[in-house]
């Protein structure tokens, strides 16, 4: 949770309190914290310096212009995986030679865009995609370059629905496939083959799928160079995991260590694009107790004003959050267990819930919290990632603010939506 922490009784990120942002600008609130981002971006850097390596940045995980501002300052790239998310970083003054455009359906209207904006590289995930962009590329007089998105068929392990590197999965191409393509390059004649790329899913405890999947891409890349194509970037996407639960995790120089000696071997230069590495712990949602209800089954909920809208993981993934009092006389405990909440004198368990009506809208079920009142904050944890850029407007609800703290100082980086907002675009049908 590097930047939040508890001084005394009260939860601080950086040096601000967070009950005094909260007292500005209200709940459900999103805060990040400044330094947190750009230590975890530099760490990475740090850790793979031994290559030439490019970090693009995952804007989907966290989409907010500011952020990506920040971080385009440090020398960052960007992965879009959408014409939108190009405009994004490309608003955040993002370099389009450092952006890389990923996703299985681009449009032949965001091909162009990012052709007219001469982005750095394309992810290309079929042979219908290569041909489109060959022959958009065609239509502007440009060559595009273009890494070959592969599908290694790797599990690893991670939650089903983030898994993408196995061969059920629509993601990228398989090595015969792939093979087949590289035979026939000089067929796209505006397109210049010069990558390949994969993304295994996310998040991913251990290294060991990344050295399988860097292990195949070596033998590939021997082939493709026997057949007369140089293969200069190896773009190993994101995945890099974080902790949700307090727990030891790995970190990006037990990544670089096993990886980085296979891409010298390759002679490759490397990408990466982390998106939760950066932001996940960077990142909390604030959120105030409404109510307190308790059921003749014995059951206690708190409801709060955040809901699956503002952070739809648990719902979706059934994602771990840690979940906290911003005031509270209680420790946090060091390290959670997803499984089995622990009571200590002055706690009860509780299943934290939103508004929103959906059984799936909890937050925690039957989780050991100091007791809770009506007008209490909580702070939800490793939210900085996946949170807000998943965020709808699901029951009509505004959605949340976003703040960004830097050493003493703070700034709104998103107003609150308002009930204009949730209309706005809508018109009364004239037929
Ligand atoms: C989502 C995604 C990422 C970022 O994943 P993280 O787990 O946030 O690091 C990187 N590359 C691609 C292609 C993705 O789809």
């Amino acid at each position: 949770m590097d930047a939040f922490e508890y001084r005394g009784k009260t939860l601080f990120c950086e040096d601000v309190k967070i009950e005094d942002i909260i007292g500005d600008v209200g709940t459900p609130t999103y805060i990040y914290s400044k330094n947190a981002i750009l230590a975890r971006y530099s760490e990475l850097k740090t850790a793979f310096s031994d290559v030439d390596t490019l970090i693009c940045f995952s804007v989907k995980s966290n989409s907010n212009l500011s952020i990506c501002r920040c971080l385009a300052q440090e020398g960052s790239g960007f992965d879009v995986v959408s014409g939108g998310e190009l405009f994004r970083a490309i608003n955040a003054g993002g370099s389009p030679s450092k952006i890389v455009f990923a996703g299985v359906g681009k449009t032949d209207k965001e091909i162009k865009y990012a052709l007219e904006n001469n982005v750095f590289m394309f992810n290309v995930e079929s042979i219908s995609e290569l041909e489109h962009i060959s022959r958009l590329a065609g239509g502007l007089d440009k060559r595009a370059h273009v890494a070959l998105r592969i599908n290694p068929d790797i599990d690893a392990k991670t939650h089903i629905k983030t898994t993408t590197g196995k061969k059920e999965n629509k993601f990228g191409i398989d090595f015969s496939t792939a093979e087949k393509i590289i035979r026939k390059s000089s067929k796209y004649s505006n397109v210049s083959l010069s990558g390949l790329h994969v993304h295994l899913g996310s998040p991913i405890y251990t290294v060991d799928p990344y050295v399988h999947a860097l292990k195949k891409v070596l033998v590939f890349i021997e082939r493709c160079r026997s057949t007369g194509v140089d293969i200069e970037y190896v773009n190993v996407g994101g995945g890099y995991c974080i902790s949700y639960t307090g727990e030891k995790v790995i970190r990006s120089e037990a990544y670089a260590i096993k990886m980085l000696p296979i891409i010298k071997e390759m002679q490759c230069k490397l990408i990466l694009e982390p998106g939760r590495y950066i932001m996940g712990n960077s990142g909390i949602l604030v959120t105030n107790v409404i109510y307190r209800k308790e059921t003749v089954h014995g059951k206690k909920f708190i409801i709060c004003d955040a809901a699956m809208n503002d952070l739809i993981r648990p719902a979706l993934y059934d994602a771990f959050h840690r979940i906290w009092p911003v005031n509270t006389n209680i420790k946090l405990p060091a390290v959670e267990n997803p499984k089995r909440s622990v009571i200590k004198k002055g706690m009860e368990l509780v299943d934290i819930v939103g508004p929103v009506c959906e059984s799936s809208d909890v937050f925690a079920f039957g989780r050991a919290l100091p007791k809770l009142k009506e007008g209490d904050l909580l702070a939800i944890f490793s939210a900085g990632a996946y949170g807000f850029t998943m965020s709808s407007s699901y029951n009509s609800r505004p959605r949340a603010c976003e703040v960004l703290v830097d050493g003493k100082k703070y700034c709104i980086i998103r107003k609150r939506e308002t009930y204009e907002d949730l209309i706005r675009g809508e018109e009364f049908t004239k037929c």
